[in-house]
């Protein structure tokens, strides 16, 4: 570490074989197995090597969210169903746009983590076998997913991290990511702004892994942690490609504590009603759609393993009718509840709720596991009380209140472009986790987990394997990052609009144009708006009145852009024709009518599925990114004899 002077400001610098960026799921397995891949390599000083760089430890998705019992989807360990690796990896691309060979590798490597996960002491629960028990999730066909409870992905990241302060690598805590520095078509640093002590620190590297999770901050409607900003723009600026940015996923939440309502919450079938905005006039908005008592119930009891909003569920009542009905009521100015005090409530014509009248599926399901209670917070009591803990550690009883409900932004499937070891556009440049565009269209509930456990696996070995770990020297770099950071500080005392409105503008906008329900024109015109606002911040800076300002300034900066780059993929792709699919619905007048409503939609263009939309800043181009549409990589389908893949893998072949 050393410090230097740039302009007036003191910068410190700090060098580090691989620096990785976020401390969520990813960032955490990612500094574990590159510690122990260097050490088998003969490392001793493995630790000095790698550095975590967060905006805060106890920040992102991983730490902060989840749902009754968040799912992590691994290939099947149950002692009777056999599963195998290249069914899992036709899973993951069933839905389309996903490259092949990314599905195989998260399938191939799905059980070595999740037994890793295992011995670094996450409950996942077993039998007195020893099977470890699974269930069925949404787009899952066999029971591959499994759960540690509601805070899954907080315990992994909590005890993989035990392991990186065990193995004595250090993790810088309050630092916001302002710049990636870039040189010699390489980024060779992270520049950083210390949150607390507002001091400049660039972090050297000559690796970089980029786990900073997905771009949560663009929605209002969201029930992404707050402050999960990520670093999007930062990286297009960078260069780095994006792939599949359109499909993001949208479902019900609660918004007052902000967590899925997915799985048991459904499951135990609550009932669900609307208020005018001062609790007043409530409504069973659901009963003006649904023809039936059975049929209505069913369909909240489907939600529960039909998580995201699917617009291939809208039709003939199935169960993404409830979230387009729930966004119809919010959209009027409305509020709604799910309330697990009470069973739904019907209309004159239906009859009452009865757990007898459910159909077969809700049925067997509630028989088999013995929720057969009264009322729904009994039957989820019986269910699963850690997802209702989990609310009263937030102040909220289920038991006592309900709970408010929106359709929100929860999930990014798309990301940064990566091959098929996690290395990005830039050479050695990694990134893993939410932040690598590494699913299609659809993915199942829990695969994220897994391809932020596999995907920073593979980093980490590749980069042992191939880049070593060597430090980056004194000199190299220096000229750029002097120039670089010099450029950034200039900024800080511009002046103009303020964080908060920018922030404002953008998730309004995001929320209404580019969330579950798009349409053409309205798009057009966001991406507009988007692109005036990046110009305007151009032209003005935004506001700083004191050092204290400058993290939240640097935000709004980078989200801008961001936005930018969502709102032209979007376009981009309907302008290709591209229908319904994933978790967004697109509006065309002459598309098929969702009955009882004045919304049409455009049914998939299933021609599409066999192309991703990428996405690179360009900013010649008028609208400041460049689209084109690439076809996705197939699987490998490498079966070599042992003995010349042995061969292979003895001299470093297999990295090739
Ligand atoms: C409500 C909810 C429920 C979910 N349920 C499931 C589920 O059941 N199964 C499943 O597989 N997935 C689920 N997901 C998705 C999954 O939780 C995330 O994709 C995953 O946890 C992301 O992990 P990560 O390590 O990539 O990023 P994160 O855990 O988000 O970590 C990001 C890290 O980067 C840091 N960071 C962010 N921005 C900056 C910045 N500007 N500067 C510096 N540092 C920064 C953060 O502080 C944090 O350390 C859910 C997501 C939500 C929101």
């Amino acid at each position: 570490m050393e410090s230097i002077k740039i302009g007036k400001q003191k910068v410190i610098i700090h060098r580090y074989n691989t620096v990785i960026v976020g401390a969520g799921a990813a960032g955490m397995n990612a500094a574990v197995h590159l510690y122990e891949f260097f050490t088998q390599k003969g490392i001793k000083d493995a630790h000095d090597r790698i550095a975590v760089v967060t905006a805060g430890v106890s920040l992102g998705a991983s730490r902060m969210s989840g749902s009754d019992k968040q799912t992590y989807y691994k290939m099947g360990t149950s002692p009777e169903v056999a599963d195998s690796a290249e069914a899992f990896a036709k899973t993951l691309t069933a839905g389309g746009c996903c490259h092949g060979d990314l599905a195989l590798a998260e399938a191939v490597g799905s059980l070595r983590e999740f037994y890793h996960l295992v011995q670094a002491s996450v409950p996942f629960p077993h039998d007195s076998m020893g099977s470890f028990l699974g269930y069925k999730t949404d787009h899952d066909p066999f029971e591959r997913a499994t759960s540690a409870g509601p805070k899954t992905s907080k315990m992994m990241s909590e005890y993989l991290q035990r392991q990186v302060v065990r193995y004595g690598i250090k993790i810088y805590d309050q630092q916001e990511v302002a710049h990636l520095v870039t040189a010699n078509k390489r980024i060779v640093g992270v520049v950083t702004i210390n949150k607390r002590k507002f001091n400049v620190n660039v972090f050297q590297c000559e690796n970089l892994i980029l786990a900073a999770g997905g771009p949560g901050e663009l929605y209002k409607t969201s029930v992404y942690p707050k402050n999960q900003t990520g670093i999007h723009g930062l990286a297009f600026k960078a260069g780095l490609a994006a792939e599949n940015l359109t499909e993001s996923q949208f479902g019900l939440a609660s918004t007052k504590f902000r967590w899925n309502v997915s799985g048991s919450y459904m499951q135990v079938i609550p009932r669900i009603f609307s208020t005018d905005s001062d609790g007043g006039d409530e409504r069973e908005f659901l009963t003006d759609f649904f023809s039936t008592m059975s049929k209505m119930a069913t369909n909240i009891f489907l939600k529960g393993y039909q998580w995201p909003f699917d617009p291939q569920r809208i039709e003939n009542c199935q169960s993404s009718l409830i979230d387009i009905l729930v966004f119809n009521e919010t959209r009027k100015g409305r509020c709604v509840f799910l309330d697990l005090r009470k069973n739904p409530v019907g209309n004159s014509s239906m009859k009452p709720f009865a757990l007898e009248g459910l159909e077969a599926e809700a049925l067997t399901y509630l028989q088999k596991t013995g929720a057969l209670q009264k009322m729904p917070v009994e039957r989820l009591a019986f269910m699963n009380q850690p997802a209702i803990d989990i609310y009263k550690e937030h102040g909220i009883d289920l038991r006592k209140e309900p709970l408010e409900i929106a359709v929100c932004a929860q999930h990014n499937n798309g990301g940064f472009a990566v091959n098929r070891w996690w290395e990005s556009s830039i050479k050695r440049t990694f990134i893993v986790g939410e932040m690598a565009g590494t699913h299609g269209v659809k993915r199942p509930g829990g695969a994220a987990l897994n391809s932020g456990q596999v995907g920073s696996l593979r980093a980490a070995e590749f980069i042992a394997n191939v880049y070593g770990a060597d430090m980056p020297s004194k000199n190299s770099a220096i000229k750029e990052i002097k120039m670089q950071v010099g450029d950034l500080i200039e900024r800080f005392t511009a002046g103009g609009i303020k964080a908060k409105d920018v922030v404002d503008e953008i998730q309004a906008r995001m929320t209404l144009s580019a969330g579950h329900i798009r349409e053409i024109n309205d798009a057009h015109y966001a991406l507009s708006k988007a692109i005036a606002l990046v110009k305007r911040i151009k032209q003005e800076g935004i506001s700083i009145k004191s050092t204290k300002d400058i993290p939240s300034a640097i935000r709004a900066e980078h989200l801008a852009l961001a936005s930018v780059a969502y709102l032209k993929a979007i376009v981009s792709l309907l302008e290709q024709g591209s229908g319904s699919r994933g978790s967004h619905l697109v509006l065309s007048p002459d598309g098929v009518n969702i009955a009882g409503t004045e919304l049409r939609f455009k049914p998939e263009n299933e021609g599409l599925r066999n192309s991703i939309l990428r996405v690179e800043y360009d900013p010649k181009q008028p609208d400041m990114f460049h689209c084109e549409s690439i076809t996705p990589r197939p699987q490998l389908a490498e079966r070599k004899a042992f003995e010349p893949a042995w061969k292979e893998y003895r001299l470093g072949k297999i990295y090739e």
